[in-house]
């Protein structure tokens, strides 16, 4: 094994994506595939999971499967990951990544929409990584975990208002240091990323003069690609990264250093 294989390999490692279908989760769930590893994906839209996992089967030659699934649903999530298991004989490593926004001022936001947010970017990543784990430890099986949180979780994002995503976020970078500290003994390694503004679907929407405006607020001057954010969560969940947890790795273009 050359040591760029020795450094980034994740041979002989299965992977569980959430939110794969698209974005972020499908450009990663690619490049994870073409590093060496098999791929499950959980997401809301069955469709769209199950055309991804069949073309990363075909572009990497590994072996996927994907799931329809709600992560807010915690009996779903243990359901399917039982299944997932039974599918893929074992899985070692997580990228809890499904997340939603919802941008209104606080004082429009209703405790509706709040709960949405909260129940996908926090409930969800919790219910996903605490059965996760539960299956890691039972099984004796010194995996990785990489959630997806965002520098929302420490700046105040604008011209947008999106109180409800900022704080999901904050939240998930605190529950990745206290379960990163909870599982260490297990060897079981849980960091997170935090990207800055990224175009995928999520951000596909917004206004163009917003998106203008993000882009020049930017050191970089421009948005990220869903891509370049591969390396990173390759490097997290790879043996490069053996003494890595309970970190949060910003990829941004600048955007939080000024
Ligand atoms: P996308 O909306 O492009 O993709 C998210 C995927 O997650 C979709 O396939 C969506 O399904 C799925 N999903 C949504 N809710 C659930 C749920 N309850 N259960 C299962 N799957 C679900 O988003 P991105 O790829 O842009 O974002 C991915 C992550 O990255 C999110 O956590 C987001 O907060 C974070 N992030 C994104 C940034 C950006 O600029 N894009 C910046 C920083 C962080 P469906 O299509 O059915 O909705």
């Amino acid at each position: 094994m050359g040591m760029l294989e020795e450094l980034f390999s994740l041979q002989n490692k299965t992977i569980l994506v959430t939110g794969g279908a698209r974005g972020i989760g499908k450009a990663v769930a690619h490049r994870v595939a073409a590093v060496g590893a098999d791929i499950v994906i959980f997401d809301l839209n069955g469709k769209a999971a199950a055309e991804t996992a069949d073309e990363i089967a075909k572009e990497h030659n590994c072996r996927t499967t994907s799931f329809e699934v709600d992560v807010t649903d915690y009996e779903a999530v243990g359901k399917c990951l039982k299944l997932a298991v039974e599918h893929m004989g074992k899985i070692d490593l997580l990228f809890n990544n499904a997340g939603i926004v919802i941008q209104k001022p606080v004082i429009e936001t209703t405790p509706e929409e709040w709960n949405k947010v909260i129940d996908v970017n926090l409930n969800g990543v919790y219910y996903v990584a605490q059965q996760f784990g539960k299956y890691l430890i039972e099984n004796n099986i010194k995996g990785a975990i990489v959630n997806t949180a965002s520098m929302s979780g420490t700046i105040v994002n604008y011209p947008q208002l999106q109180a409800s995503y900022n704080t999901s976020k904050a939240a998930v970078v605190h529950l990745t240091k206290s379960i990163a500290y909870e599982w260490a003994p297990y060897d079981i390694r849980v960091n997170c990323i935090s990207p800055g503004y990224i175009f995928t679907e999520l951000t596909s929407f917004v206004r163009e003069d917003w998106r203008d405006q993000w882009a020049e607020s930017t050191p970089m001057k421009r948005l990220g690609k869903p891509e370049e954010l591969a390396g990173a969560v390759i490097y997290l969940l790879s043996d490069s990264a053996s003494f890595v947890t309970g970190s949060e790795l910003v990829i941004d273009g600048g955007f939080t250093i000024i």
